[in-house]
């Protein structure tokens, strides 16, 4: 991997205050890896409280509005997750794409309004199973990134600064526990990255690819040694220090 690997668990709506000793655990593990990044995105409910219980991981939001305030009931701005003790934010889940009909432009806005206000951000992309069916992945894969990933000022110095990742989950993998071909995986990944460099020039080396969809600690090794896979987005398995920690020693290449 060229780049320090970053896992990264999401909650989605999982998790209360009894929850925090789990996050620990994680915490604890992170500070056993430096050579790891690791990451949390917990329901909003829980970054602030997540903030203050560790020290060695980041903490995220899973979503945030494009706007900064204003008439937008439920929703979060990215200023709003700085002020709760985020650092990060992802964009463009297709959980979020499906139940809140987010397009393109919506996920885009989304990751600008996210480095306008200093958070790094991971954008979601993945294809459906009938689009993989059609053979149609990688187009539509490549129109998300085209279409999906930020633009406003300041992308540039983001880019270069590592703090603008995309993960790619084909909808399909998510929380099924099928897991993309390797080869598929590869394949996508090499897809991603010559449109990150069409978007960002030679600074698009710097944008990590993450893999998601059904990582466990049986998979995660073989994934994350896959060329050109950076890390990895985990949904279930990111819920308990015991199913996470295996994941995270993968990528450091070491024992839990
Ligand atoms: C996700 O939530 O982004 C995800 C990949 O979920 P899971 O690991 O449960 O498939």
């Amino acid at each position: 991997m060229p780049h320090r690997p970053y896992i990264v668990g999401n909650w989605k709506m999982n998790g209360n205050r009894a929850m925090l000793a789990e996050a620990r655990a994680i915490d604890r593990a992170a500070g056993r890896y430096p050579d790891v990044q690791v990451a949390l995105a917990p329901p909003f409910t829980l970054i602030g409280a997540l903030r203050e219980a560790v020290t060695a991981m980041g903490v995220g939001g899973q979503d945030c509005h494009a706007h900064a305030k204003g008439a937008h009931t439920g929703d979060v701005s990215a200023a709003m997750l700085v002020d709760s003790g985020a650092d990060f934010v992802i964009v463009g889940h297709s959980e979020r794409r499906k139940d809140h009909g987010e397009s393109d432009g919506v996920v885009q806005a989304k990751a600008d309004a996210a480095l306008a206000n200093g958070l790094g951000v991971i954008v979601c992309v993945g294809e459906t199973l009938d689009e993989r069916d059609a053979g149609k992945a990688v187009s539509i894969v490549a129109g998300q990134v085209d279409a999906s990933m930020p633009v406003g000022e300041g992308t540039s110095d983001a880019v270069a600064l590592g703090k603008v990742a995309v993960a790619y989950e084909p909808v399909w993998a998510i929380g099924t526990g099928r897991v993309a071909a390797v080869s598929d995986v590869i394949e996508m990944h090499a897809a991603i990255r010559a449109r990150l460099i069409a978007l960002y020039g030679e600074a698009g080396e710097k944008v990590r690819i993450l893999y998601g969809g059904s990582v466990n600690a049986g998979n995660a090794a073989e994934l994350l040694a896959a060329q050109g896979v950076g890390g990895a987005l985990v949904g279930g398995a990111s819920l308990t220090a015991d199913a996470f920690l295996p994941i995270i020693a993968a990528a450091g290449n070491g024992e839990a």
